[in-house]
């Protein structure tokens, strides 16, 4: 029998294996007993350590020959031989490998825990999610309702907006016309203004629309009446202008020739004869130009009504001279004494006046001292002033 057993690699070349005469060489001291340190010779009874590879005699690790026998005989792989301190470490691995098993076979368990509760989780959050969507898109079908209605009143607005700027821009177009239109003007646009509105929005749009318009109509008005003011303020100032050179001459006897420029003539050489004769310096380009105020009038008999005469001057220091000495005329020859001179009023200077003489009038009358009243001073600076009674 095979007199060195060894493992499953070793086997074959073992039972090859040659006598070796020198213990201590390097082939030899693979075949070491571990035990005794002798080498496990050829034909002794020896066992290698499937773990460890180390080499024994029988008799040193306490097999016997009966238990050798079935050791020798048993097919590679079946039974297993380990040296002592290979089974001390074997069982220490075994005890830990099933302590890893258990471990692992633990954290299985907490895994699957985990995984169930995660899964768990990950349901909640999807039906959550789910939910949210829901929220979301009831929303979102909110929103888009809320935009449509926003839409639709803007879209009203903006016909509302448009109406109004059409009546505002017609209101412009008028503008330039509006002196006499003005008083009716106001109801004249608001009565096509209802009427347009009948046929395009509804009552409370109307309703809501008429008092905005009113209100703007009220503002254009007030806007009209401020620039008409302006505007007569202006004429007002621009007639005071035009009328600060002219005088009025009343009682100057009238032509009675046929052509116009005949008459024109005549009093114009009158008016030079009468101005020259106060000695203030006058000649005769002082004067631009006269007129006959009024209608040319002849009565029944043929007889000629004498018509104020508006002398032009050409510069206002003449006029001013003139009018300065006015109580010249009196000491004049016979046709200019009668003549009287005054200033060309506007109309509203005219009325200032006639209301200053009622007062002066009036005051002469109440008081019964030794004064009587007048009116004195050039237009836009007239007053009453006091004139002392000749005894
Ligand atoms: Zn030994
Ligand atoms: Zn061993």
């Amino acid at each position: 029998m095979a007199a060195r057993r060894g493992s499953a690699s070793d086997k074959k070349s073992d039972k090859n294996r040659a006598v070796s005469t020198t213990p201590t060489s390097m082939s030899d001291k693979n075949f070491e007993c571990s035990v005794c340190e002798l080498i496990v010779e050829h034909e002794q009874k020896g066992i290698e350590c499937e773990i460890c590879k180390s080499w024994y005699h029988i008799g040193c690790v306490n097999i016997n020959d009966k238990e050798y026998e079935v050791l020798s005989d048993h097919k590679i792989g079946t039974i297993h031989w380990y040296c002592t301190d290979c089974n001390v470490r074997s069982v220490e691995l075994l005890r830990l490998v099933f302590g890893l098993q258990d471990r692992i076979q633990k954290n299985e368990r907490e895994m699957d825990m985990m995984r169930l509760e995660t899964n768990a989780k990950i349901s909640k959050i999807e039906s959550e999610y789910e939910a949210v969507r829901e929220d979301l898109k009831n929303l979102n079908k909110r929103i888009e309702e809320d935009i449509k209605k926003c839409s639709e009143n803007i879209r009203k607005e903006m016909e509302h907006k448009i109406n109004k700027e059409e009546m505002v821009r017609a209101l412009n177009e008028q503008k330039g016309d509006v002196k006499e239109q003005v008083v009716s003007f106001r109801d004249v646009v608001k009565e096509q203004l209802e009427q347009e509105m009948l046929t395009k929005v509804d009552d409370t749009l109307k309703r809501e629309f008429m008092v905005h318009m009113n209100d703007e109509l009220g503002d254009f008005q007030r806007t009209i009446n401020e620039t008409k003011q302006h505007v007569d303020d202006i004429r007002e100032q621009e007639d005071i202008e035009a009328r600060r050179c002219n005088v009025i001459l009343y009682r100057v006897p009238e032509s009675s020739a046929i052509l116009s420029e005949d008459r024109r003539k005549e009093d114009t050489v009158f008016s030079q004869q009468f101005f020259n004769d106060f000695n203030v310096g006058f000649v005769q380009e002082d004067i631009k130009n006269v007129y006959r105020l009024g209608a040319r009038h002849i009565d029944q008999e043929g007889g000629i009504r004498s018509r104020p005469l508006l002398v032009q001057m050409a510069n206002r220091q003449i006029k001013n001279l003139i009018m300065e000495s006015l109580y010249k005329i009196k000491s004049l020859a016979t046709k200019f004494k009668s003549v009287v001179v005054a200033h060309d009023m506007t109309k509203k200077q005219r009325l200032e006046c006639k209301d200053l003489v009622a007062q002066a009038k009036q005051r002469s009358e109440e008081e019964s001292g030794d004064f009587f009243y007048r009116v004195r001073g050039p237009p836009g600076n007239m007053r009453i002033v006091p004139v002392r009674k000749r005894q």
